[in-house]
């Protein structure tokens, strides 16, 4: 499509563009280049995935969890900080989903059910993620009161001995709470919350997949979603089923749904297992953001907080924290237009980051332990295995 500078530097959109990208003057956009090519961005908030991590604390202590290793403080959000992003809710029109989950336990948050609210009342989608743990029955009737769309929860193991390894709880009492749940939804004749199950598949753990599917499926869940593990420590680097050689793995299938009576099939999402060409970021793609506990802005998880984790061939990487504003000094609409946001978006859409572990210098690369890249835009998610679909989030 042809547009014109004119002699005064005015550029003109054809209108019939405009239309159908549902744009309208008066807008502004930022101008910037990659590889000396013109990039022009309208800022428009357009979020459709907000992340929200009301707490770092937690009431387990799992064996490959982050927050074994990281230098963040346990925190709560405040109400202050959370009104701050409240308040912004009409100044994002294109907001469908909520998340409440992050690393920590949000039903440990004692403000956590009218935090839900302020999102369930507006007519948006929210998903708990949970341990479990506290799912007890008047929890869960109050979710469902509220409207909650979706609960995820952790099970990675179908052996409550594995089960109690991993993270040192009782799987009877998640699963009793989870029994409780679709009791709940038949009596009340209702399919949401919908039950979605994650599992985290470790060597350790992964001859019990078959029977945890048949847990996931008489428990009425609707989704099943395996990831891998993000190897905080070497004994998870042990723990490991993913690498370099391609591997023949099923992505999902279908499994029976024997608790909703709503609908007879459910699915199980696989994740990939090996380091691949193809490379796509669902947090950018899906238009997500990660407001921490602090109000930190943050593009995805990975880049949440301060940590360091071992790359797809054992390289020690320390990870900084990438926070673009908070919310306590600038308007969360306003940080998601903001330049270094936008034009961070717009790099890793099209992917514009080398390959780390594909690199001759992966074993010795400074750059590469501090998680930064040789193309210049920092943070780099040249070694992300998020990009890659090995480790998933709902
Ligand atoms: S329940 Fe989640 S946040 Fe809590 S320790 Fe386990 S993995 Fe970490
Ligand atoms: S940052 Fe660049 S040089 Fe360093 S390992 Fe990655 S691709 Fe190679
Ligand atoms: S590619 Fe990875 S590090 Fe980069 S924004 Fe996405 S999830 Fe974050």
């Amino acid at each position: 499509m042809k547009i014109k500078l004119d002699q005064q530097g005015n550029l003109k959109f054809p209108a019939q563009f405009l239309q159908r990208r549902n744009l309208s003057a008066p807008l502004e956009f930022w101008l910037f280049e990659r590889e000396g090519e013109p990039i022009l961005l309208p800022r428009l908030p357009n979020l459709r995935k907000l992340y929200i991590e009301v707490t770092t604390g937690c009431n387990l202590q799992c064996r490959f969890c982050m927050r074994n290793i990281w230098d963040d403080p346990i925190a709560l959000m405040t109400q202050d900080i959370f009104d701050a992003v409240a308040a912004r809710l009409p100044y994002l029109p294109e907001l469908e989903e909520v998340v409440f989950t992050s690393f920590g336990e949000p039903l440990t948050h004692p403000n956590i059910l009218k935090m839900i609210e302020t999102f369930t009342s507006r007519g948006l989608r929210v998903t708990l993620g949970s341990n479990g743990i506290l799912l007890n029955p008047k929890i869960v009737s109050e979710l469902m009161r509220l409207g909650v769309y979706r609960i995820m929860v952790s099970i990675d193991g179908a052996q409550a001995e594995t089960f109690h390894d991993l993270r040192g709880a009782n799987l009877q009492q998640i699963i009793a709470n989870l029994e409780y749940l679709k009791e709940l939804k038949k009596q009340h004749a209702t399919r949401l919350p919908e039950l979605g199950v994650e599992f985290v598949i470790l060597k350790s753990n992964e001859s019990e997949l078959p029977a945890l599917v048949r847990l996931a499926s008489s428990l009425g869940a609707a989704r099943l979603i395996v990831s891998n593990v993000l190897a905080y420590t070497e004994d998870m680097v042990d723990q490991t089923l993913y690498g370099y050689a391609p591997v023949d793995s099923v992505k999902g299938f279908g499994f029976p749904n024997l608790g909703s009576g709503w609908w007879l099939w459910s699915f199980m999402e696989m994740p990939r297992m090996h380091w691949g060409a193809e490379r796509r970021c669902r947090f950018i793609h899906d238009r997500a953001t990660v407001v921490g506990w602090d109000g930190g802005v943050s593009p995805c998880y990975a880049l949440s907080h301060n940590y360091s984790y071992y790359t797809l061939d054992g390289v020690k990487k320390k990870v900084n924290r990438y926070v673009l504003g908070n919310v306590t000094q600038t308007p969360l609409d306003e940080i998601l237009v903001s330049e270094e946001y936008m034009q961070y978006r717009s790099e890793v859409a099209v992917y514009h980051f080398p390959s780390c572990p594909d690199c001759d210098l992966r074993s010795t690369c400074d750059l590469r332990q501090i998680n930064e890249g040789c193309w210049g835009l920092n943070p780099s998610c040249a070694d992300c295995l998020w990009s890659q679909d090995i480790i998933r989030c709902p």
